[in-house]
């Protein structure tokens, strides 16, 4: 390999290493890049199915909640024709009371007349007429034993005390001739001295209420309830025995939901059962009533759970996939990278030890000059370029004076200081570009300077003569008294060798010496 051919690949190697370098950036960046990509793709599908999820939920909620209030609007609108019913036969039956007394004859005659409306109104299940000292006047089912009595009923008490003619909706109770579970809607009359006369009471039979709430789908946990508006369970359904009457007006639910009762909705956990549920509510405009249609929370939200198991099992394994896939495409990046790493690593001990190479093959070890053989690579470039471009080339060839004496006297070591030293102040002479300065040989040194003609050369010479002497390197052996050279200097002629350049430059030496050294001749 020549010298020229090993610079031409480690130009190449210089430019591979730039472009690795380069793609191991890119490779880099694209990593990171793609990482970014991921955990924002991932956060985005987690973040948009969130939000549907829960959007979700709060739409059956919602839907669940009107459901509810239209059911709770359509019972209520029931119960009031119920009561509107009942409270018209009452009127109708305290008009004649008042008006005819409460004669045997009299009562038979009403009592024909209630079992003629009974099949009208088929939720009533008794009517009764109770005296001023709540014993039983008449019944709608007939025959009742003498002395029954209803004096401790919540109705008669309420009644006895009460002088309005308002209705009266009582909790529920067992009926004494039928035994049935009933509620109570009942009014007072007057005797014919305008004194309380009596109770009409007209019992509803509370199974009436129950087939119609168990007709409605309102799922397994579901309840329909219907309340007075003072706390007091009227009906409920599911049914249970226990639950009858119940006065819930001191419960906290009952307390702190009291203002939706009107017509609104809440969640709570029921006083009753325990269970979590999404109540809807309607009280009755005309009467102290009101309606409850709850479902179970859980139970509500079972279909709505259930899509949201399946997306979010769904979704969880697509981004599980989508992660696994994207890690490990980060990974083929990072590894090739990694990998483009090494090679440049490689590359750059390889131009390192190119470099040294070329050190030792150019350079002299002794002074750090370009040894003999870059000296002649360059002179012949340089002379061929200054013949191509017809610029000047000069050439300095230095001889130190009297070295073998120095040696001599100071011995070999000292000698070789003497020519690092004056190496280092010929180097600095080397002070444009292209200038070279070299180890001829032995203690002969050469300075190549291109594009200078003869008097820019003579006036290096002089300079680096100056500079030799002000290094004050005592020397015994001389005439001068300290180490000198003596330069000799040439030009290029057109068309010269290299060869020649240096002949005339060693004749110019000689004449040097033959005038008396410390002196440059051209
Ligand atoms: P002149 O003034 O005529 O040049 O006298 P000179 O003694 O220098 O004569 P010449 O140039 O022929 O002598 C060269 C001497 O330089 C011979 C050798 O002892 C010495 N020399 C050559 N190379 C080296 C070197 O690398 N180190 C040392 N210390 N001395 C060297
Ligand atoms: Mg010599
Ligand atoms: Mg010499």
């Amino acid at each position: 390999m020549s010298f020229g051919e090993g610079k031409a690949e480690d130009h190449s190697l210089c430019g591979e290493i730039r472009s690795s370098i380069r793609k191991i950036l890119a490779a880099k960046h694209d990593a990171q890049l793609a990482a970014y990509l991921l955990v924002v793709v991932v956060l985005s599908v987690l973040a948009a199915t969130c939000w549907q999820i829960w959007t979700a939920r709060q739409r059956t909620l919602a839907e669940i909640d009107t459901n509810n209030r239209n059911l709770a609007q359509t019972l209520n609108t029931y119960a009031e024709g119920v009561l509107t019913q009942s409270s018209m036969l009452l009127l109708g039956m305290a008009e004649r009371l008042e008006a005819e007394g409460v004669a045997p004859e009299h009562l038979q005659r009403i009592q024909q007349l209630v079992n003629r409306q009974e099949s009208l109104l088929n939720q009533l299940n008794e009517l009764l007429v109770v005296d001023a000292r709540g014993k039983w006047l008449m019944s709608s089912k007939g025959r009742f034993p003498t002395g029954t009595s209803s004096a401790d009923r919540s109705y008669f008490l309420h009644h006895r005390e009460d002088a309005s003619d308002n209705v009266f909706i009582g909790a529920p109770i067992r009926s004494r001739s039928t035994g049935e579970w009933v509620i109570t809607v009942s009014r007072r009359f007057k005797d014919g001295q305008g004194r309380f006369g009596g109770v009409i009471v007209a019992t509803l039979g509370i199974e009436n209420f129950l087939r119609l709430f168990g007709k409605i789908d309102i799922g397994e946990h579901g309840v329909i309830a219907l309340a007075t508006t003072g706390g007091l369970l009227l009906v409920r359904h599911p049914f249970r025995e226990q639950d009858l009457g119940r006065d819930f007006s001191r419960s906290p639910n009952f307390l702190r939901h009291y203002p939706s009762l009107k017509f609104g909705t809440a969640s709570f956990e029921s006083s009753i059962d325990g269970t979590e549920r999404l109540y809807a509510f309607r009280s009755n405009d005309r009467y102290p009533i009101f309606i409850t249609v709850a479902q179970g929370r859980d139970e509500a939200l079972r279909a709505w759970r259930r899509h949201a198991l399946l997306t979010a099992t769904v979704v969880s394994s697509l981004l599980a996939l989508i992660t696994v896939i994207g890690w490990r495409l980060i990974l083929v990046i990072r590894l090739r990278a990694q990998a483009e790493s090494s090679l440049v690593a490689a590359r750059e001990k390889l131009l390192e030890a190119n470099y040294q190479l070329e050190q030792l093959a150019t350079q002299d070890p002794l002074t750090g000059l370009a040894n003999r053989r870059r000296f002649d690579d360059v002179l012949k470039r340089e002379t061929k370029r200054a013949a191509r471009e017809a610029t000047p080339l000069s050439l300095l060839l230095i001889d130190l004076d009297c070295f073998k004496g120095f040696n001599d006297h100071y011995g070999h070591v000292a000698g070789d200081e003497c020519l690092k030293a004056v190496s280092r102040q010929l180097a600095l002479s080397a002070k444009r570009p292209g200038d070279l300065a070299a180890r001829y040989g032995g203690e002969e040194l050469a300075l190549v300077l291109p594009s200078t003609p003869a008097e820019g050369a003579m006036q290096v010479a002089r300079q680096l003569l100056a500079r030799i002497r002000e290094l004050g390197i005592a020397h015994k052996a001389s005439s001068f008294g300290c180490v000198t050279a003596s330069i000799g200097v040439a030009s290029l002629q057109s068309r010269q060798e290299p060869e020649e350049l240096v002949e005339a430059a060693d004749r110019a030496l000689y004449r040097a010496k033959t005038a008396g050294r410390n002196r440059a001749e051209f």
